[in-house]
């Protein structure tokens, strides 16, 4: 399998020279040259994989289709080390909850740091550690955090050999279980920089030393953002494990509602329709951030300045631009690498937006690619918050909520209504424990390894917004 970017440039990579890379050179985002398809006697085969041997071989044989510079044997031991009951809590790793007739959650939410991008985040710990050791290198990933990326890399990478994490959070802006979960970390290779400032100081100290290319190549300067395609592979296996799990047989379809912001989760929702698996709809669920709504339901993509991104109680829904969509744009347009290049380069930097409403691919879409798309409000979670405590007994968290919300709206068309539908679970109650109480009036319930984790000792050091001596600090601790 070989990758190229969605900007135009061809150059045929191997999966393990883009595992540690961020963008394509050309600025672009890398892709498989195709999608390697799956037909029903393989799902057939896979539905007993999963039933029999379990999510780790399921992972290990959608994987092997897009990784042949890792032998097969060491793929399928890095699948087995990440994907286990100990780590994500079920044997079945991601078991669907029944909610009501037709609809289900899949539990996505049960890893280290309860949030769905530990699924991508554990296995791309694995596979740094793994290439990092054969190639003799090392790594020093720096990254800005508002909260759940940051504690989703630290918990994948922590202990890892060859590799130090570097994250910066604004200052005493993250919520206390959020600094808990980070700051706890005591191991040697993790560091945690509270910058005085807020996120888009971190952000922008972050870019700062990235653009310092001497520096960077120094001192292995690398990033674990959401535009890494292994992460983006690695959730391509919970789309197959739900389907599994709500169906029994091949011929039967299924929807997915996926909570969206950078359209990372989604994307791999597409990758796997893609592949065969029998998706009928793909719904992009967006808070009131719904720069993707707009596009699904115009053709017009508009991103947002800071001024127009809201904060809100799903804050991991509050973007101002999907940095994942120009994926699945590329595909939209045939794989037009210029046209992409073109959209996303020239014409989102001067004007802010492009426009696909006349284009009969983008009318194409919703027919062809099983997109379509749905808003939530901030009294629209509290009412499904509220809603599926009282009717079914389970409490979910914001973003989830955003989920539920749009997917019982779809579900009133005629059409969708047979269609088996699965909400996303992408966080648990927990994280996000004062909406909940807002919404039910009583606090969520917290996992018991998570006790008192307020009172742990904690290792962070507090730094001005200021690169000179953000710098001087991975100068210090590489020493
Ligand atoms: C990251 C995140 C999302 C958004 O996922 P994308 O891949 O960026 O679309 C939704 N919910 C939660 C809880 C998240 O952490």
């Amino acid at each position: 399998m070989q990758y190229i970017s969605t900007r135009g440039d061809n150059t045929p990579r191997k999966f393990c020279e883009i595992l540690l890379e961020g963008l394509a050179p050309d600025g672009g985002l890398y892709l498989p040259v195709a999608y390697p398809q799956v037909d029903a006697a393989t799902l057939g085969r896979w539905r007993k994989v999963y039933h029999e041997q379990g999510y780790a071989d399921l992972a290990f044989e959608i994987l092997s289709l897009y990784i042949d510079d890792i032998p097969a044997k060491d793929l399928r031991a890095l699948c087995q080390k990440t994907y286990t009951a100990e780590v994500f809590g079920t044997g079945e790793i991601v078991p669907l909850r029944h909610l009501e007739d037709g609809l289900w959650l899949e539990a996505l939410s049960n890893g280290p740091t309860l949030a769905f991008k530990d699924m991508a985040m554990q296995l791309l710990g694995n596979l740094f550690e793994y290439e990092l050791g054969r190639r003799g290198e090392e790594l020093n990933i720096l990254g800005a955090t508002s909260g759940d990326t940051g504690s989703a890399a630290e918990y994948a990478m922590r202990g890892k050999k060859g590799v130090r994490v570097f994250m910066t959070s604004p200052q005493g802006r993250m919520s206390p279980f959020q600094q808990a979960q980070m700051f706890s970390l005591q191991d040697e290779n993790i560091y945690n920089i509270a910058i005085e400032g807020v996120f888009d100081d971190c952000q922008d100290i972050v870019k700062a030393v990235s653009n310092d290319l001497a520096f960077k190549r120094k001192y292995k300067i690398g990033t674990v953002n959401s535009i890494n395609w292994a992460r983006l592979l690695a959730q391509v296996v919970y789309y197959f494990a739900g389907y599994i799990q709500a169906t029994t047989d091949e011929t039967q379809k299924v929807s997915f509602t996926v909570p969206s912001g950078n359209f990372g989760n989604v994307c791999a929702g597409h990758v796997a329709r893609m592949m065969g698996l029998p998706i009928a709809q793909l719904v992009v669920a967006t808070n009131e951030n719904d720069v993707l709504d707009e596009f699904f339901r115009t053709g017009i993509y508009r991103v947002r300045g800071s001024a127009d991104t809201h904060e809100t109680s799903s804050p991991s829904m509050d973007i101002s631009k999907a940095s994942n969509f120009e994926r699945f744009v590329f595909d939209l347009l045939g794989r037009d690498g210029s046209r992409t290049r073109e959209l996303f380069g020239p014409q989102l930097a001067s004007t802010g937006q492009f426009d696909l409403s006349a284009d009969p691919l983008f009318k194409e879409a919703a027919a062809r690619y099983g997109f379509i798309s749905g808003k939530s409000t901030h009294a629209d979670r509290l009412a499904t918050i509220r809603d599926t405590d009282k009717r079914h007994g389970v409490v979910i968290d914001t973003h989830t909520a955003d989920g539920v919300k749009v997917a019982q709206q779809v579900r009133k068309n005629a059409d969708q209504a047979g269609v088996p539908m699965i909400v996303l679970e992408t966080a648990l109650p927990i994280k996000f424990a004062a909406t909940v109480q807002q919404a039910l009036g009583r606090a969520p319930e917290r996992p018991a390894k998570f006790a008192g984790i307020e009172d742990l000792p904690r290792r962070v050091v507090d730094l001005p917004a200021d690169v000179a001596v953000v710098k001087a600090f991975i100068e210090k601790a590489c020493a």
